[in-house]
């Protein structure tokens, strides 16, 4: 888009900005798997909303720095990537837009997400006319099992099954003897407290789960699933109304 283009946009149209990351996905996968995987997301969810929202181009640099022990893992720490997702949302909120979502697709940057969000917030506080939103497309509701019954985790790990299947799906020249990779248990998770981790206190090999029963076919019932999430999402973010999150 030129810039006039973007001018003449209503300003109540939803940005939504893609956050990914750059990192170790296991021996099997290529480091580029977070910002690819989200790419696809995005290109379904661009597909079924149209000129109805702005979508900026995904960040690919994300905060990774727990996987910093695996050579290839490039990452913004995390108090410089908290400050680079605060001022990609606030170049926004300066050009005149209202609805802001920081759509991620990496576990490390959920906290920095919410935080940039958050501190805007506070920032803005004058304004009543803000949405600012974060959200990470696998922690929205969505069971792909039920779409994939032969889908056995039941949870995302790290270039696991889910993980996997999508990149079967979308890219499966990238994936290297996924078949021959062990499974990796999730762990003690040491609820009720949320334990400081580094990648390495939790897998040598670098991916967590069960990638070798990934395929194809689960990846696109994957895919769906998690679009179609960020789609109601992001409808939502068009209905909304200014007061009420309902309806
Ligand atoms: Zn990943």
């Amino acid at each position: 888009m030129t810039w006039p283009m973007v001018a003449q946009l209503p300003k109540s149209t939803p940005v939504v900005i893609p956050i990914a990351a750059l990192e170790q996905h296991g021996h099997h996968m290529p480091v580029f798997t977070d910002s690819m995987l989200l790419g696809e997301v995005v290109r379904r969810t661009v597909a079924a909303l149209d000129d109805r929202v702005l979508f900026t181009p995904l960040m690919w640099l994300g905060n990774s720095h727990h996987h910093m022990d695996f050579p290839g893992t490039m990452s913004a720490s995390p108090r410089v990537y908290l400050d680079l997702l605060i001022d990609l949302a606030e170049n926004m909120l300066t050009h005149g837009f209202q609805r802001i979502l920081l759509l991620n697709g990496h576990g490390g940057n959920i906290v920095p997400a919410q935080q940039a969000t958050f501190e805007l917030r506070q920032k803005y506080r004058h304004r009543s006319d803000l949405l600012l939103l974060s959200s990470t497309y696998w922690t929205l509701g969505g069971e792909p099992w039920t779409k994939a019954p032969s889908l056995q985790q039941r949870r995302v790990g790290h270039a696991c099954e889910y993980e996997t299947s999508m990149m079967l799906r979308i890219a499966p020249h990238l994936v290297r003897n996924h078949t021959g990779a062990q499974e990796m248990p999730f762990g003690n998770s040491f609820e009720p407290a949320h334990r400081a981790w580094i990648t390495k206190d939790r897998t040598s090999v670098g991916h967590i789960g069960h990638p070798s029963v990934a395929t194809a076919e689960k990846g696109e019932a994957i895919f769906q699933t998690f679009s179609q999430d960020v789609i109601q999402l992001i409808e939502r973010m068009i209905r909304w109304d200014g007061t009420s999150w309902e309806g």
